[in-house]
């Protein structure tokens, strides 16, 4: 097939042309990396079976990914704005399901959700530099009913364990490929608070530790989107948190407790400086008290293959790897 597109592209003698010779050139590196590639692809089957059975194991349930909506993560770290105009409405491209989670869990009894989530987040051009970002990625997007951050850790620590000794007794010959030395984190993972670490490493104080830590480890209490809970015993702190990979590969996982509230979010969000209109069929929701106690997180898969394979840039655990500021080939 390859070759085919090859022997097709060359008998145009168009290569003059710069798009073509990109295209030859990635073609060619396809041939290089197939043997890379078909165990990525082996892995990454491995470690979603995983993460399901783990999830399923323990009464979770699935649900469809949510693609266009009014209403999404606001994340506003973005100049660039994934939206759509239909039919009179503006819709916007998922960039993370949080909103759709906690509608979930009020429109059912369900105690546990998750999805397999693909998620659009057009980062500026220099975030290529990060060897960790794409503009199209998927994350499996977990959230519990009333759960508290200390269960939703305990949880994920589980889950992360039982999918790496999957992975690692499934995938020898593919790790082999890879060169990688998977080892199994014991439990608990450390855990330190975002101003304790800031205050010993200073600003860069997550790569930092994920440069020195020997295992996977937690930073909690951020300050950041309007739906993680802000500590009501302690304002300006949050029950929030983020999981970080060891060798420098750094951050895994982001979540917290969330706000359900109505004053609260509305509060949070004026605070934030957005717009309440943006988010009105929510508000309506919550307005209702429709809206649950619950606790969540979202596990990056990319930046997982990425860790367990060992590969320093993002871009080469996907097929199609959609890079901050490259051109799109596929
Ligand atoms: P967030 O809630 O923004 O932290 O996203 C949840 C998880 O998705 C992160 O912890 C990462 O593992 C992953 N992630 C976030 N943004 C990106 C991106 N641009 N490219 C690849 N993975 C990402
Ligand atoms: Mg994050």
């Amino acid at each position: 097939m390859l070759d085919t597109i090859k022997k097709t592209l060359k008998s145009q003698q168009s290569l003059s042309n710069k798009k073509e010779k990109k295209l030859l050139k990635y073609l060619n590196s396809q041939d290089i990396d197939i043997e890379k590639r078909t165990a990525l692809l082996r892995i990454q089957t491995e470690v979603l079976k995983a993460l399901h059975d783990s999830l399923y194991s323990r009464g979770f349930i699935q649900l469809m990914p949510v693609i266009l909506s009014p209403i999404t993560d606001p994340l506003n770290h973005s100049v660039y704005d994934a939206s759509i105009h239909y039919s009179k409405q503006q819709l916007q491209l998922t960039k993370s399901m949080i909103l759709h989670k906690q509608l979930a869990l009020s429109m059912s009894r369900a105690e546990g959700i998750y999805i397999v989530s693909p998620n659009v987040r057009l980062e500026t051009e220099e975030k290529e530099q990060s060897l960790r970002h794409l503009l199209e990625f998927s994350q499996v997007d977990i959230e519990l009913r009333h759960a508290s951050q200390n269960d939703f850790m305990t949880l994920m620590e589980n889950v992360i364990v039982e999918v790496l000794k999957h992975v690692k007794s499934q995938c020898q010959a593919e790790l082999a490929v890879f060169e990688s030395n998977l080892i199994i984190p014991s439990r608990p993972f450390p855990r330190y608070s975002s101003e304790s670490a800031f205050n010993r490493y200073g600003r860069d104080f997550e790569q930092i530790l994920s440069d020195t830590e020997k295992s996977l480890f937690w930073i909690t209490d951020y300050k950041r989107e309007f739906y993680d809970k802000e500590d009501p015993n302690r304002p300006g702190h949050y029950i929030n948190y983020d999981l970080f990979y060891p060798e420098g590969f750094n951050e895994a996982l982001s979540g917290g407790e969330r706000e359900y509230e109505y004053e609260v979010i509305l509060r949070k969000l004026k605070e934030r400086n957005q717009d309440p209109s943006a988010f009105s069929s929510y508000l309506k929701f919550a307005k209702k008290g429709k809206l649950f106690p619950s606790a969540g997180g979202g596990l990056g898969v990319e930046r997982l293959l990425r860790f367990i394979t060992k590969q320093a840039n993002i871009a080469d655990v996907c097929l199609f790897p959609k890079v901050p500021g490259e051109k799109i080939i596929f």
